[in-house]
């Protein structure tokens, strides 16, 4: 799962639209973003398998990041981040789109992500179905686009920043598959980070605040 933990992000723009897009993008990767620091550091690992189908790698250790209670307690952090700066209903939904990352993990990864802190470990393995995952992945994100752009027209905001970052999304999941081309941990690490820098750049340009004279589409 790649660009499909970006649903989550956009679904909770548009029932708690608050926050900027791009925190709730930071959200939905905050497990991932703490993740690639740890897998450069080496505190967790990653081992690198081009037999294997949809993404080559094997996250057979990362227990601090994707092990239920590790993605409760980030979600929960995030949470408390986020009450800093939004009432308490905001700072929820900022939570809930952390810990979001776990359950779309779930759909997708093979069996990597421990229920306890070592085990057992849970995936349903859609990574093995490249075609069907892809669906998946764009899927989620048309329906959450579609959600946000009924939320923007509700309040009198032009729908093209939703269209927008959809499009942008689409042609991110069709050129750029999890894990492609890297071959160490800092690679992977550092590729990852850049993307989710990158995204989260692109949500806080299509969220930018919109005169109301501009009208809706
Ligand atoms: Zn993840």
């Amino acid at each position: 799962m790649f660009t499909g933990h970006f649903a989550a992000a956009i679904a909770a723009k548009s029932v708690a639209p608050r926050a900027p897009l791009w925190v709730y993008v930071g959200a939905s990767q905050f497990v991932d973003i703490v993740w690639s620091g740890f897998i450069m550091a080496g505190i967790e690992k990653v081992e690198f398998d081009e037999t294997l189908k949809g993404s080559p790698l094997d996250l057979y250790f990362m227990p601090y990041t994707h092990s239920l209670p590790a993605a409760l307690a980030w979600s929960l952090l995030a949470t408390l981040l986020a009450r800093r700066w939004w009432p308490s209903g905001t700072a929820a939904m900022v939570g809930l789109v952390t810990f979001s990352h776990w359950l779309t993990d779930l759909l997708v990864h093979r069996p990597d992500l421990p229920l306890g802190f070592t085990g057992p470990k849970l995936g349903l393995g859609l990574w093995n179905y490249p075609q069907a995952e892809m669906a998946l992945e764009i899927g989620l994100l048309g329906i959450a686009t579609g959600m946000w752009v009924a939320q923007r027209v509700r309040s009198r905001q032009t729908a093209w920043p939703a269209l927008l970052f959809l499009a942008f999304l689409v042609m991110l999941q069709m050129f750029a598959s999890t894990g492609a081309g890297a071959t160490t941990a800092a690679a992977l690490g550092q590729s990852a980070l850049l993307a989710f820098g990158l995204v989260m750049l692109v949500a806080a340009l299509v969220d930018r605040r919109q005169p109301k004279r501009m009208g809706s589409l």
